[in-house]
């Protein structure tokens, strides 16, 4: 081997140290052992198998599930002065002949390919007759039916362990359960292979989960106090919403793209192009969106519809802050939602797999209801014990816990009462005593409990019977009123035998929070803004986005370090020997040209 991995990360990514196993997983890769790498967004999966790719003769083969997230790939290795490509339906045919031919004269040293490439006639044939370094399963959790994204071509792979004996396979994903992760080892024949396990955690994200009452306020208000004119996500469930919150986001002044599989081609591209290459802009999304974004500087994720469950939350809000820099998820839901995706959920005609869907969406639902640390729960569900970490809401702002045991128990001997045949506005209206046409009509002003409720706010009861769906204690029909009816596992509470407990609504107060602090003083700010209008301008002239020229991070430290030589610059994190001579000079003369005005 002529350069040695680390010789390879400072001079051609510019990154002085590695990250947590990442020396030992390319290691493992270099004396020719398979791996699964389970390892969180933004944790440096790729320099996992980049690095081994261009120690190791010949080419290295890369499967990813989506054309987006290859073109970055590629694009941010060619910014590198690496040979790369990628081969997918998008490929014009002389492009495609291109690669071919690079391919046969050893030239490309990383190759993306769609795992439906890999089941085309001949392909893994063409493959076998070419010196393949390694092979890098990107999304692993797609080759089983327990993860969340399950991807019937990625079965083939199965094929790799007997074409290929003796090439290393590494396997990376960001989301497996303990059940998901077996079905990778097993199916992908991993069994020999080294697992590494890095933490889930994000620190740097802020996790905030609060009760929906008008949506398009809170999230205008969130957007406003902690991420204005910062660049984020909001996840919608259905095409229609899509549009109607970006229509509303734009007519209230804000830059928002909707994006969504309704959509032409060509204007998903174009939306999606545009919140990559341009600054802040908010792109409104149904889960379409997402897998394979690896924008590093997405401040938020805003989720308006709650997720099937917590692998789903967890890959959505991870697109949040990959840079490592501050940035938040936020989510809000209301009983609707939680009514909807249980009904969702028994359109599958599995009866173990609507069990599990079930089960999973209570997990999630726990998540949402958790009146403790946030981080916890989340680290818990994928096995891992945490302190409370300071960075969530209700590590933040502890909730106002409140026993609800007595309110819980009205409400269900409500629901009871009536019949279980009426929504939750009726049940309202029994509880505060409001003689509603229906109330009086059927004469449940004559019932005991009319009105016993009085000491609640209508917005509180609500939130209570949000809280027994979210519980699982109540079911809510979705067809006609959206009738209220009690499930077997509410007994308890009924009787008034099980303590429940509730988070105070807080009485909505404006309390503004100033988004994140990155730079101290409006001089730094000004210094930043300046380093990224230039970034912006030799982006465009590259055609590229932003980030692949270099990171928030990278421009961060700039304004940090204030370099006045190139070997000042060339010690700044990101900052390879193929950006240090593509850029170096610009960037110097921005950064020294502001320290005179500043001087002068
Ligand atoms: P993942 O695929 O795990 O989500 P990436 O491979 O995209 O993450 O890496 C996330 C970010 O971290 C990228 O911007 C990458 O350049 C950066 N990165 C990776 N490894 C290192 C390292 N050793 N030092 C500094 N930055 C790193
Ligand atoms: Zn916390």
């Amino acid at each position: 081997m002529s350069v040695s991995p680390r010789e390879i990360l400072q001079n051609t990514f510019g990154y002085p140290e590695f990250r947590g196993p990442q020396e030992e997983i390319i290691n493992t890769a270099l004396s020719r052992r398979d791996a699964l790498v389970l390892m969180p967004t933004g944790g440096g999966k790729s320099l996992c198998y980049q690095i081994p790719a261009l120690c190791l003769d010949g080419t290295a083969i890369v499967i990813s599930p989506l054309i987006a997230l290859m073109q970055n790939q590629v694009e941010a290795l060619l910014a590198l002065g690496i040979p790369a490509a990628a081969l997918n339906s998008n490929c014009p045919p002389e492009e495609q002949s291109q690669i071919f031919n690079d391919l046969k004269n050893g030239n490309l040293k990383l190759l993306y390919v769609a795992p439906e490439r890999l089941s085309a006639p001949g392909f893994i044939d063409f493959l076998q007759t070419l010196n393949i370094s390694l092979f890098a399963i990107d999304e692993a959790h797609c080759v089983s039916h327990w993860g969340h994204d399950f991807r019937p071509e990625y079965l083939k792979l199965e094929q790799l362990q007997e074409a290929f004996p003796g090439i290393p396979r590494i396997a990376l994903t960001a989301t497996a359960d303990e059940r998901t992760e077996k079905d990778i080892i097993s199916r992908l024949g991993l069994q020999y292979g080294q697992i590494f396990r890095s933490s889930f955690d994000r620190p740097n994200i802020s996790y905030h989960v609060g009760g929906k009452n008008n949506a398009m306020a809170q999230l205008m208000k969130f957007i406003k106090h902690r991420h204005n004119g910062d660049a984020g996500i909001v996840y919608c469930m259905s095409r229609k919403k899509v549009e109607t919150i970006a229509a509303k986001l734009q007519e209230n002044g804000f830059e928002a793209l909707p994006y969504h599989a309704g959509l032409t081609a060509g204007e998903r591209a174009h939306n999606q192009s545009r919140f990559i290459r341009e600054e802040g802009l908010i792109m409104v999304a149904t889960i379409a969106f997402g897998m394979g974004i690896d924008k590093p500087n997405v401040r938020f994720v805003a989720h308006l519809d709650l997720p099937k469950n917590m692998e789903a939350y967890y890959q959505e809000t991870g697109r949040a802050g990959r840079d490592g820099l501050p940035a938040t998820a936020w989510m809000i839901y209301g009983q609707q939602d939680i009514a909807r995706l249980r009904m969702m959920l028994n359109d599958n005609p599995s009866a173990e797999q609507r069990i599990a869907d079930h089960q999973k969406f209570n997990a999630l639902l726990g998540y949402a209801e958790e009146l403790a640390c946030r981080r916890q729960i989340l680290l818990n569900y994928f096995n891992e014990k945490s302190e409370p970490c300071g960075n969530c809401d209700n590590c933040l702002t502890p909730p106002d816990i409140q026993d609800a045991t007595r309110d819980a128990q009205l409400a269900l001997s409500c629901i009871y009462r009536t019949g279980q045949i009426f929504g939750a506005g009726h049940i309202v209206n029994v509880l505060t005593g409001n003689k509603s046409d229906k109330v009086t009509e059927l004469a449940h002003d004559q019932l005991p409990l009319f009105g016993e409720g009085k000491h609640n706010s209508r917005h509180e009861w609500q939130a209570l019977i949000r809280s027994l769906l979210a519980r699982d204690l109540i079911h809510q029909d979705m067809e006609g009123y959206g009738a209220l009816s009690l499930k077997e596992s509410c007994r308890s509470y009924l009787k008034g035998d099980a303590k429940f407990a509730i988070r105070r609504e807080e009485k909505s107060s404006g309390q503004a929070r100033v988004s994140p602090k990155i730079l101290d003083n409006p001089e730094e700010q000004a210094l930043f803004d300046k380093l990224k209008a230039l970034r912006l301008e030799l982006a465009r002239e590259a055609d590229v986005p932003p980030y692949v020229i270099f990171h928030d991070r990278t421009l961060l430290e700039m304004v940090h370090l204030r370099p006045t030589d190139m070997t000042a610059f060339s010690s700044i994190s990101g900052i390879g020997a193929t950006k240090r001579e593509k850029y170096g000079d610009a960037f110097l003369d921005a950064i020294n040209g502001e320290a005179e005005e500043q001087a002068s």
